[in-house]
């Protein structure tokens, strides 16, 4: 969709040194094996700057409302006005908070500050505040049929550098749990214009999930952090047997053990356990962790960027988080953009109260669609130099990739009742 380059003159503009303009922003839908939407702003100096808005399984919900609704209130604004423009998408649509209002604010947002930061010359990180840390700590996924199967394959992350591994398992009896790949390398679970149907039993789950942990610990030891991903299938008390069952095991978190949208739920699997809790990965804004965070009934927030309306408001649940020592430990998993992934790092990189950053590579086909100047290296990501971002897409290559729906799958009880994916 094209709007003016020169629209009706809007109020409160040019309040900065000489004038700066937003004249054009796009969003480039493409699917080079998943589908990510992109925003791309652009000026009247001629800097642009790129922001994701990716949502996995519901992504023209996001395409909408940033065309029809976002992209032409943004024409003819300062793009300078970071915090100002984020305020105006917040308060001035009236609803607030949400999945979809909180990734079209993110996409804007994180394509301000890449503008910002090429207009200063300096990688993103330095804009925030500068480095406190070096390097990132990633933690990988490794995923197995069996327990002998996700034994091998955290070997193998092992062996590939890693210092922090998610490990998931299939269960004997169950067809297709959580977290298990087709392909070794790159997970992906949404696939398919009808959500894939899987089984879930919690009782055959809470049986074999320690059994993986006590082979892993004997093992390889105790000197890489290991993560286990509940993926929100369990009650609070049931989530507080296997915090206490996976003590021995000393996890660095036990990840959505249980859905959070009743914040006080939590308070339970605390009062029980001393496993390390993360949660937050569909959270939108600090009010949906704000109780989770100031009653300390967590250790890590999963929100990121995308999700969160971007970096100006995960910073500010960031800083939130800093006062009861709850550390960040930002979703990263392939339904994020190269976009979100870049931006995070350099988020990472500045926050004080890191704590891990999950990490699923991108396939070759996604990396050459958005090139990108972070790279691995042995357990960790280090992100670039260059101003901005550091991530562009290539529009050309994109177009290549059309909309594919997907969606991610649903999980039944054995006796088909629906339960949480
Ligand atoms: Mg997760």
């Amino acid at each position: 969709m094209n709007y003016p380059v020169n629209p009706p003159s809007q109020p409160d503009l040019d309040r900065g040194t000489g004038s700066m303009k937003i004249t054009g922003a796009r969003v480039i839908v493409t699917c080079p094996g998943r589908n990510f939407v992109t925003l791309k702003i652009e000026t009247d100096q001629g800097v642009y700057g790129i922001g994701d808005g990716t949502m996995n399984g519901r992504e023209k919900a996001v395409v909408a409302y940033l065309e029809e609704h976002i992209i032409p209130l943004l024409i003819g604004r300062d793009p300078r006005r970071i915090e100002d423009i984020w305020q105006y998408l917040y308060r001035g649509a009236y609803w607030r908070r949400g999945p979809v209002t909180m990734r079209a604010i993110a996409a804007v947002d994180v394509a301000l500050w890449d503008i910002k930061a090429k207009m200063a010359g300096m990688p993103l990180y330095d804009l925030l505040g500068g480095r406190s840390r070096d390097r990132v700590m990633v933690y990988g996924h490794a995923n197995g049929s069996d327990i002998a199967h996700t034994v091998d394959e955290v070997g193998r992350y092992i062996s590939e550098g890693y210092k922090a591994i998610r490990a998931q398992t299939g269960i004997p009896g169950l067809d297709k749990a959580y977290g298990i790949s087709k392909d070794k390398k790159f997970y992906e679970p949404a696939e398919g214009e009808l959500p894939l149907e899987t089984v879930w039993d919690t009782r055959k789950y809470l049986n074999y999930v320690p059994q993986l942990f006590d082979k892993l610990r004997d093992t390889y030891g105790f000197d890489h952090h290991l993560l286990h991903d509940v993926h929100h299938r369990l009650t609070p008390l049931e989530a507080a047997q296997l915090g206490k069952r996976l003590e021995p095991y000393s996890l660095f978190w036990m990840e959505d053990s249980t859905p959070a949208e009743n914040q006080e739920a939590f308070r339970l699997i605390r009062q029980h356990t001393t496993t390390p809790l993360a949660v937050g990965e569909i959270f939108n804004t600090l009010w949906d962790c704000k109780d989770l965070i100031q009653n300390q009934l967590i250790d890590y927030i999963r929100t990121t960027i995308v999700s969160a309306g971007g970096l100006t408001h995960l910073r500010r649940i960031a800083d939130f988080a800093s006062v009861w020592q709850v550390r960040t430990g930002s979703h990263g998993a392939t339904d994020l953009s190269p976009v979100t992934m870049g931006t995070a790092l350099h988020f990472d990189t500045w926050v004080p109260n890191f704590g891990i950053q999950e990490y699923m590579r991108h396939t070759p086909e996604t990396d050459a669609v958005f090139p990108h100047d972070y790279r691995f290296d042995d357990g960790f990501l280090l992100c670039g130099e260059t101003p901005g971002h550091g991530v562009d897409i290539d529009e050309a290559l994109a177009a290549k990739y059309p909309y594919s729906p997907k969606q991610l799958p649903v999980a039944r009880l054995e006796d088909g009742t629906l339960w949480n994916w």
